[in-house]
Protein backbone atom coordinates (compact mmCIF):
# COMPACT_ATOMS: atom_id res chain seq x y z
CA UNK A 1 0.00 0.00 0.00
CA UNK A 2 1.42 3.21 -0.92
CA UNK A 3 2.32 6.00 1.80
CA UNK A 4 -0.53 9.02 1.93
CA UNK A 5 1.67 11.25 0.94
CA UNK A 6 2.42 9.86 -2.45
CA UNK A 7 -1.00 9.45 -2.79
CA UNK A 8 -1.83 12.56 -2.50
CA UNK A 9 1.20 13.49 -4.51
CA UNK A 10 -0.28 11.28 -7.43
CA UNK A 11 -3.36 13.74 -7.23
CA UNK A 12 -1.74 16.80 -7.56
CA UNK A 13 -0.41 15.71 -10.67
CA UNK A 14 -3.15 14.35 -11.83
CA UNK A 15 -5.28 17.69 -11.45
CA UNK A 16 -2.64 19.57 -12.45
CA UNK A 17 -2.31 17.55 -16.17
CA UNK A 18 -6.36 17.83 -16.37
CA UNK A 19 -6.01 21.80 -15.77
CA UNK A 20 -3.13 21.47 -18.76
CA UNK A 21 -4.72 19.40 -20.99
CA UNK A 22 -8.29 21.68 -20.36
CA UNK A 23 -6.27 24.77 -21.03
CA UNK A 24 -4.71 22.93 -24.95
CA UNK A 25 -8.51 22.76 -25.36
CA UNK A 26 -9.26 25.91 -24.47
CA UNK A 27 -6.09 27.33 -26.88
CA UNK A 28 -6.79 25.28 -29.53
CA UNK A 29 -10.89 26.65 -29.62
CA UNK A 30 -9.61 30.14 -29.18
CA UNK A 31 -7.71 29.71 -32.14
CA UNK A 32 -9.94 27.84 -34.05
CA UNK A 33 -13.45 29.89 -33.65
CA UNK A 34 -11.13 32.92 -35.12
CA UNK A 35 -10.22 30.75 -38.51
CA UNK A 36 -13.11 32.72 -40.16
CA UNK A 37 -13.56 36.44 -39.26
CA UNK A 38 -16.69 37.28 -37.27
CA UNK A 39 -18.19 39.29 -40.23
CA UNK A 40 -17.94 36.56 -42.36
CA UNK A 41 -19.58 33.61 -40.50
CA UNK A 42 -22.70 34.63 -41.74
CA UNK A 43 -22.04 34.32 -45.27
CA UNK A 44 -20.02 31.19 -44.78
CA UNK A 45 -22.55 29.55 -42.96
CA UNK A 46 -25.20 30.44 -45.81
CA UNK A 47 -22.44 29.03 -48.52
CA UNK A 48 -22.59 25.48 -46.69
CA UNK A 49 -26.76 25.95 -46.62
CA UNK A 50 -27.02 26.46 -49.86
CA UNK A 51 -24.63 23.13 -50.95
CA UNK A 52 -26.93 21.40 -48.79
CA UNK A 53 -30.20 22.47 -50.24
CA UNK A 54 -28.47 21.46 -54.01
CA UNK A 55 -27.65 17.62 -52.26
CA UNK A 56 -31.26 17.90 -51.12
CA UNK A 57 -32.49 18.53 -54.45
CA UNK A 58 -30.29 15.81 -55.66
CA UNK A 59 -29.47 13.03 -53.51
CA UNK A 60 -32.57 13.53 -50.27
CA UNK A 61 -31.68 14.79 -47.14
CA UNK A 62 -30.65 11.72 -45.87
CA UNK A 63 -27.49 11.06 -47.53
CA UNK A 64 -24.89 12.93 -45.96
CA UNK A 65 -23.15 16.52 -47.54
CA UNK A 66 -20.04 15.09 -46.23
CA UNK A 67 -17.61 13.23 -46.56
CA UNK A 68 -17.82 14.47 -50.28
CA UNK A 69 -17.18 12.00 -53.08
CA UNK A 70 -16.63 12.99 -56.73
CA UNK A 71 -20.53 11.30 -57.17
CA UNK A 72 -21.73 13.50 -54.56
CA UNK A 73 -19.88 16.28 -56.13
CA UNK A 74 -21.37 15.72 -59.68
CA UNK A 75 -24.40 15.70 -58.46
CA UNK A 76 -24.67 18.88 -56.35
CA UNK A 77 -22.87 20.47 -59.47
CA UNK A 78 -25.62 19.64 -61.60
CA UNK A 79 -28.22 21.69 -59.37
CA UNK A 80 -26.42 24.62 -58.99
CA UNK A 81 -25.81 24.63 -62.61
CA UNK A 82 -29.49 23.58 -63.57
CA UNK A 83 -30.68 26.92 -61.09
CA UNK A 84 -28.16 29.06 -63.13
CA UNK A 85 -25.33 29.74 -60.31
CA UNK A 86 -22.91 31.57 -61.16
CA UNK A 87 -20.45 31.47 -58.12
CA UNK A 88 -19.87 28.26 -58.02
CA UNK A 89 -16.72 27.94 -57.49
CA UNK A 90 -17.52 29.97 -54.20
CA UNK A 91 -19.60 27.41 -53.07
CA UNK A 92 -17.00 24.49 -53.65
CA UNK A 93 -14.40 26.23 -52.06
CA UNK A 94 -16.27 26.07 -48.67
CA UNK A 95 -17.52 22.49 -49.36
CA UNK A 96 -13.85 22.23 -49.78
CA UNK A 97 -12.71 23.57 -46.60
CA UNK A 98 -15.22 21.76 -44.55
CA UNK A 99 -14.45 18.30 -45.79
CA UNK A 100 -10.70 19.38 -45.35
CA UNK A 101 -11.17 20.35 -41.76
CA UNK A 102 -13.12 17.21 -41.07
CA UNK A 103 -11.47 14.40 -42.71
CA UNK A 104 -7.77 15.74 -43.11
CA UNK A 105 -7.44 15.12 -46.85
CA UNK A 106 -8.78 16.07 -50.71
CA UNK A 107 -7.78 13.08 -52.86
CA UNK A 108 -6.75 13.59 -56.30
CA UNK A 109 -9.92 12.10 -57.25
CA UNK A 110 -11.90 14.70 -55.32
CA UNK A 111 -9.50 17.55 -56.90
CA UNK A 112 -10.55 16.12 -60.77
CA UNK A 113 -14.06 16.39 -60.12
CA UNK A 114 -13.83 19.89 -58.29
CA UNK A 115 -11.95 21.06 -61.61
CA UNK A 116 -14.25 19.32 -64.09
CA UNK A 117 -17.48 20.53 -62.07
CA UNK A 118 -16.06 24.20 -62.20
CA UNK A 119 -15.21 24.68 -66.01
CA UNK A 120 -18.50 23.16 -66.77
CA UNK A 121 -20.32 25.62 -64.92
CA UNK A 122 -18.88 28.55 -66.88
CA UNK A 123 -19.86 26.96 -70.12
CA UNK A 124 -23.27 27.57 -71.97
CA UNK A 125 -24.50 29.16 -68.82
CA UNK A 126 -24.63 32.46 -71.52
CA UNK A 127 -23.62 36.17 -71.15
CA UNK A 128 -23.79 37.83 -67.65
CA UNK A 129 -27.07 39.84 -68.38
CA UNK A 130 -26.99 42.64 -65.96
CA UNK A 131 -23.07 43.56 -66.28
CA UNK A 132 -23.21 44.02 -70.18
CA UNK A 133 -21.27 47.10 -71.35
CA UNK A 134 -23.64 49.50 -72.25
CA UNK A 135 -22.56 51.55 -75.74
CA UNK A 136 -23.38 54.55 -75.25
CA UNK A 137 -22.06 56.02 -78.85
CA UNK A 138 -23.98 53.10 -80.54
CA UNK A 139 -27.20 54.57 -78.23
CA UNK A 140 -26.18 58.40 -79.71
CA UNK A 141 -25.59 57.71 -82.95
CA UNK A 142 -28.85 55.38 -83.79
CA UNK A 143 -30.32 58.66 -82.12
CA UNK A 144 -29.03 60.69 -84.72
CA UNK A 145 -30.01 57.94 -87.54
CA UNK A 146 -33.44 56.38 -85.47
CA UNK A 147 -34.63 58.64 -82.82
CA UNK A 148 -36.18 56.84 -80.40
CA UNK A 149 -38.60 59.48 -79.29
CA UNK A 150 -40.30 59.65 -75.85
CA UNK A 151 -42.48 57.24 -76.10
CA UNK A 152 -41.47 53.49 -74.39
CA UNK A 153 -39.21 51.44 -76.43
CA UNK A 154 -40.83 48.53 -74.38
CA UNK A 155 -44.39 48.21 -72.72
CA UNK A 156 -44.18 49.95 -69.35
CA UNK A 157 -40.15 50.79 -69.59
CA UNK A 158 -39.02 54.55 -68.83
CA UNK A 159 -39.96 57.34 -71.74
CA UNK A 160 -37.29 58.60 -73.20
CA UNK A 161 -34.90 55.63 -73.42
CA UNK A 162 -32.49 57.93 -74.93
CA UNK A 163 -32.22 60.71 -72.76
CA UNK A 164 -32.00 57.92 -69.48
CA UNK A 165 -29.32 56.50 -71.66
CA UNK A 166 -27.06 59.64 -71.60
CA UNK A 167 -28.14 61.19 -68.31
CA UNK A 168 -27.66 57.84 -66.92
CA UNK A 169 -23.62 57.31 -67.96
CA UNK A 170 -22.77 61.03 -67.38
CA UNK A 171 -24.29 60.83 -63.79
CA UNK A 172 -23.26 57.14 -63.26
CA UNK A 173 -26.50 56.70 -61.72
CA UNK A 174 -27.84 53.31 -60.79
CA UNK A 175 -31.09 51.65 -62.16
CA UNK A 176 -32.92 52.66 -58.75
CA UNK A 177 -31.76 56.11 -58.46
CA UNK A 178 -32.79 56.66 -62.45
CA UNK A 179 -36.09 55.73 -62.08
CA UNK A 180 -36.36 57.46 -58.54
CA UNK A 181 -35.39 60.52 -59.81
CA UNK A 182 -38.69 63.29 -60.07
CA UNK A 183 -39.33 66.02 -62.75
CA UNK A 184 -38.40 68.62 -59.68
CA UNK A 185 -35.50 66.69 -59.10
CA UNK A 186 -33.70 68.21 -62.16
CA UNK A 187 -32.37 71.64 -62.68
CA UNK A 188 -32.34 73.35 -65.29
CA UNK A 189 -30.03 76.78 -65.36
CA UNK A 190 -30.22 78.14 -69.14
CA UNK A 191 -28.39 81.02 -68.31
CA UNK A 192 -25.26 78.80 -67.17
CA UNK A 193 -26.31 75.70 -69.55
CA UNK A 194 -26.52 73.58 -66.41
CA UNK A 195 -28.29 70.68 -65.49
CA UNK A 196 -27.94 70.11 -61.91
CA UNK A 197 -29.76 66.51 -60.54
CA UNK A 198 -30.67 66.30 -56.72
CA UNK A 199 -29.50 62.79 -55.95
CA UNK A 200 -29.88 61.05 -52.52
CA UNK A 201 -26.28 60.61 -50.81
CA UNK A 202 -26.84 57.59 -49.60
CA UNK A 203 -26.64 54.43 -52.19
CA UNK A 204 -28.37 51.87 -50.39
CA UNK A 205 -31.06 54.50 -48.92
CA UNK A 206 -32.99 56.50 -52.24
CA UNK A 207 -34.26 58.49 -49.36
CA UNK A 208 -31.56 59.77 -47.71
CA UNK A 209 -30.93 63.43 -47.43
CA UNK A 210 -29.79 64.83 -51.32
CA UNK A 211 -26.42 66.11 -52.75
CA UNK A 212 -26.68 68.17 -56.24
CA UNK A 213 -24.50 66.75 -59.19
CA UNK A 214 -24.37 69.06 -62.06
CA UNK A 215 -22.94 68.80 -65.77
CA UNK A 216 -22.80 71.85 -68.23
CA UNK A 217 -23.75 71.70 -72.41
CA UNK A 218 -20.97 69.36 -73.68
CA UNK A 219 -22.11 69.88 -77.15
CA UNK A 220 -18.94 72.32 -78.58
CA UNK A 221 -16.83 68.77 -78.12
CA UNK A 222 -19.31 66.75 -78.21
CA UNK A 223 -22.76 65.53 -80.48
CA UNK A 224 -26.01 67.27 -79.17
CA UNK A 225 -27.27 63.77 -78.82
CA UNK A 226 -25.15 63.23 -76.45
CA UNK A 227 -25.22 65.98 -74.34
CA UNK A 228 -26.20 66.10 -70.67
CA UNK A 229 -27.54 68.94 -70.50
CA UNK A 230 -29.58 69.68 -73.66
CA UNK A 231 -30.90 65.95 -73.28
CA UNK A 232 -32.25 66.55 -69.79
CA UNK A 233 -34.14 69.70 -71.46
CA UNK A 234 -35.17 67.51 -74.05
CA UNK A 235 -36.44 64.27 -71.28
CA UNK A 236 -38.21 67.22 -69.07
CA UNK A 237 -40.31 68.57 -72.46
CA UNK A 238 -41.16 65.14 -73.01
CA UNK A 239 -42.55 64.51 -69.29
CA UNK A 240 -44.70 67.39 -69.69
CA UNK A 241 -45.85 66.18 -72.84
CA UNK A 242 -46.54 63.03 -72.15
CA UNK A 243 -47.86 63.28 -68.39
CA UNK A 244 -49.14 66.85 -69.24
CA UNK A 245 -48.62 69.63 -66.76
CA UNK A 246 -50.34 69.80 -63.45
CA UNK A 247 -51.54 73.45 -63.53
CA UNK A 248 -53.86 74.61 -66.03
ZN1 LIG B 1 -25.46 70.66 -75.15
Amino acid sequence: MAPVGAREQDNHYKVGARRHEEQRTKALEDLQRDYVAASAKGPSASLLKTWERMRTRMLGSTVPVFPLTPDKMTKVAAAFKALGYRSYANYLAKAKETHISMYGTWGPELSLEARLTTRSMTRGIGPVTQRMPLDIEKIIALQKTDPLGPNPVVEDGPCGAHNLAVIGVFFMLREAEASMLLYGNVMIDTHGQMVTLKLPSSKTDPAAAAVDRSWGCVCATHQKEGCPYHTAINQKENLLRIQRPLEP
